[in-house]
């Protein structure tokens, strides 16, 4: 009962907004499904670009879904949504129009980019420069604490039943107000306890980060269900399925740009995705083929995750595997010994 009195008066209290109450700011992103800007509100100018606006096409309609349910039930996993609304307009199609709190300049993609990474992280999650000798140690525990926040976010996400199967360093995002990395595009995403986007849009998914498997979901499982049967058929096709473990494997060649510099741009991911699947999928037998005659960028990696026993590599090696099954959750992989000595905070403590 409680939790009904606060669903209606937070539906009856939340602001809604219409098209005219936004000044367009600058373009922050354009893809195939919807355009990104940095918007104020007119009647706020105190907050100017305060605020994100997403002007999408009919998919617009699934990510306003997975955006309410997700600022329910997981806030802090995803970017701060504010409110999402059809907006006919008189010619043209008509569009979605999706609000978000602005979280911050810089994705983990942008962050990556720099030669500077991973310190430049460092400094915005503890909001100083650590005037420590730079070093692979200190690398390492950088990097552990950006996985362990994008697995934390995930790990709610799944909980909640959503399958986010868009992850990358461009749909992460650095969050200023809370210092933390959230998830941010849930255009592609599937919630499998009601059964919305059961049907996976694989065209959707970027391929330099998609598992192997085209299909989230088994091609055995029957067609998709309609909403009150899927409702109770879900948890038994989670389990069947695990359908969460497809941005586990993102997740893992996420953690492999971050550890290899080698692996960051896209040219050189693509070209890893090649040996990968030449190895067929098996990153032991990939590292054997190319340790041997590494680069010192490429070696570097290998380095970070030999530290402590190879207890990184081994975490990499249990999310990306071909098959789903045999891949980690965000839940058991935030129980793995490579998070268990603390990263960034230990680090500012200990001096
Ligand atoms: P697309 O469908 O174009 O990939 P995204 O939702 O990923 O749309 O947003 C595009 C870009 O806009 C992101 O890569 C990021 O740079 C920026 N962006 C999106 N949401 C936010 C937000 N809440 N705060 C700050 N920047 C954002
Ligand atoms: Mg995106």
């Amino acid at each position: 009962w409680d939790m009904f009195v606060l669903a209606f008066v937070e539906r009856f209290f939340r602001p809604t907004y219409r098209k005219d109450d936004f000044v367009l700011g600058k373009k922050l992103g354009e893809g195939a499904f919807g355009t990104v800007y940095r918007v104020s509100l007119k009647n706020d100018p105190s907050k100017a670009g305060d605020l994100v606006l997403k002007k999408a096409t009919e998919y617009g309609a699934v990510e306003i879904w997975m955006n309410e349910r997700a600022r329910r039930a997981c806030s802090n996993s995803c970017a701060d949504f504010v409110y999402g609304f059809l907006e006919n307009s008189s010619k043209k199609e008509s569009e979605y129009w999706l609000i978000w709190r602005f979280e911050g300049e810089a994705t983990l993609y942008d962050l990556m980019q720099s030669k500077d990474f991973p310190y430049n992280v460092e400094a915005l999650i503890l909001g100083e420069v650590q005037d420590l000798p730079k070093g692979i140690e200190r690398e390492n525990r950088i990097i552990q604490t950006i996985l362990r926040q994008i697995l934390f976010a995930l790990d709610s996400l799944h909980s909640t039943g959503i399958v986010h199967r868009d992850i990358k360093p461009q749909n992460i995002i650095f969050s200023e107000g809370s210092r933390t990395f959230k998830i941010i595009d849930l255009g592609a995403a599937a919630d499998l306890r009601v059964g919305i986007n059961y049907v996976p849009k694989e065209f959707l998914l970027d391929p330099r980060y998609a598992a192997p498997e085209q299909y989230i979901m088994s091609t055995q499982t029957p067609s998709a269900p309609s909403a009150p049967v899927a409702t109770a058929l879900s948890p038994v096709l989670w389990q069947l399925n695990l359908p969460d473990r497809f941005d586990i494997y993102s997740t893992g060649l996420i953690f492999l740009q971050m550890a290899f510099p080698a692996l960051r741009s896209d040219s050189s991911l693509i070209q890893f995705n090649r040996q990968l699947k030449r190895a067929e999928y098996d990153l032991v037998s990939w590292r054997k083929t190319v340790e041997p005659r590494a680069s010192p960028d490429l070696r570097r990696g290998f380095e970070l995750l030999a530290l402590d026993n190879e207890i990184g590599w081994e975490l990499l090696i249990s999310m990306v595997r071909y098959k789903a099954r045999q891949r980690t959750s965000a839940k058991t992989a935030l129980a793995h010994p490579y998070f268990v000595r603390e990263g960034l905070l230990a680090l500012s403590v200990m001096q």
